[in-house]
């Protein structure tokens, strides 16, 4: 049995799960700022509750069909992760990430549009960054 504990959010955060699955990203290459997504739509077909939907265009330059629009309803969204294990992309252009700060009673709110999900990504990436300079530091003071 453990003792149930209760954390004052937003006071105070939960230490989350390595691999905990949280908002959706999209993701951009950081050496070239493309964006990732080749507009496969695997992630739409896999997602049990087809939540996930996404205009597309060909475009100079970019690989595959551009998203000219991206949209994940979080609403029924279960978190089950297949839509991103099934990204073909060596990057993984969509991902989940540890932020779960999303809170609305407006159903309009927990749909996440493309400006949303690349907003999430690049967070994500700038906190790996973060960490993986202090990984970095701590084998150099090793
Ligand atoms: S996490 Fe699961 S339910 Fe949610 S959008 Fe992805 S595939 Fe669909
Ligand atoms: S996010 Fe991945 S699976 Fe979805 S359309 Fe883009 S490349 Fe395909």
């Amino acid at each position: 049995m453990r003792r149930s504990v209760t954390l004052q959010y937003p006071d105070e955060l939960p230490t989350l799960a390595p691999r905990y699955r949280g908002l959706h990203g999209l993701t951009v290459d950081p050496e070239t700022g493309i964006e990732n997504c080749i507009g496969c739509q695997a992630c739409a077909r896999i997602c049990p509750d087809k939540l996930i939907s996404m205009d597309l265009e060909k475009r100079e330059g970019h690989p595959g069909r551009y998203p000219t629009k991206f949209y994940i309803d979080l609403n029924p969204c279960c978190f089950c992760g297949l839509c991103v294990e099934v990204c073909p992309t060596p990057m993984k252009a969509l991902i989940m990430t540890a932020n779960f700060h999303m809170v609305s009673g407006e159903h309009k709110d927990l749909v996440l549009t493309k400006g949303k999900l690349l907003e999430n990504g690049r967070m994500e990436l700038a906190k790996s960054r973060v960490y993986q300079t202090e990984v970095n530091a701590e084998k150099k003071a090793a």
